[in-house]
């Protein structure tokens, strides 16, 4: 009989040791379940709306790709946004979604490049450095995955010989111009891998 009783006290005093320990570590619980929620690509997976990114240089292996986002940009003045794929000077430059060409536009930092908007007009895919376009491209021109742009190339500030396309994603509403919406990293939709960081 005392050894039963011994045998209940364990019981409660671990019961309860699992209840204090419960409480202790709850504050904790909520953001780790929120993470685990949190959009987790792999490859081929396709972004919120549905949207399927495909490599925008041609002959790249997506495991090639490395992970630019938040690198320091201007003496650490801005981090980068976007993903810069390095490929040879020329190498053809391709849709990585289905869209239309809102703005063909050369600018100091991106040199010559091209924006797309995806058909819902809920994403921008910006295309920089190109060394020029693809024989009639023009504003207005529905593109479809695999078209080809334009030519990787290093105008902008890519740096002289850094030969490289730079793929950028924007989220945007569908009255927002060429140029608003929100930067989000390509990477993990590209790589089909976890963003590093
Ligand atoms: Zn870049």
């Amino acid at each position: 009989m005392r050894r039963l009783a011994i045998l209940v006290t364990i019981v409660v005093v671990v019961m309860l040791g699992l209840w204090a320990s419960a409480l202790l570590f709850l504050p904790d619980a909520a953001p780790r379940a929120e993470r685990a929620a949190a959009p987790h690509p792999v490859a081929g997976e396709p972004l919120p709306h549905g949207v399927v990114l495909a490599m925008p240089v041609k002959g790249m292996p997506r495991e090639t790709i490395q992970d630019s986002w938040g690198d320091p940009r201007d003496n650490g003045l801005r981090p980068h946004h976007g993903t810069d794929i390095m490929a040879p000077a020329g190498t053809l430059v391709l849709a990585a979604a289905p869209g239309r060409i809102e703005k063909l536009w050369n600018s100091a930092a991106g040199g010559i490049t091209a924006y797309v908007r995806s058909p819902q007009r809920k994403w921008t895919y910006y295309y920089a450095h190109l060394s020029g376009y693809a024989p009639g491209l023009h504003e207005g021109q529905v593109v479809r995955t695999g078209d080809p742009l334009g030519y990787v190339g290093d105008t902008g500030n890519a740096g002289a010989g850094n030969y490289h396309l730079h793929f950028g994603l924007t989220r945007t509403l569908p009255e927002q111009k060429w140029y608003e919406g929100r930067d989000v990293d390509p990477y993990p939709y590209l790589a089909g891998k976890a963003a590093s960081r």
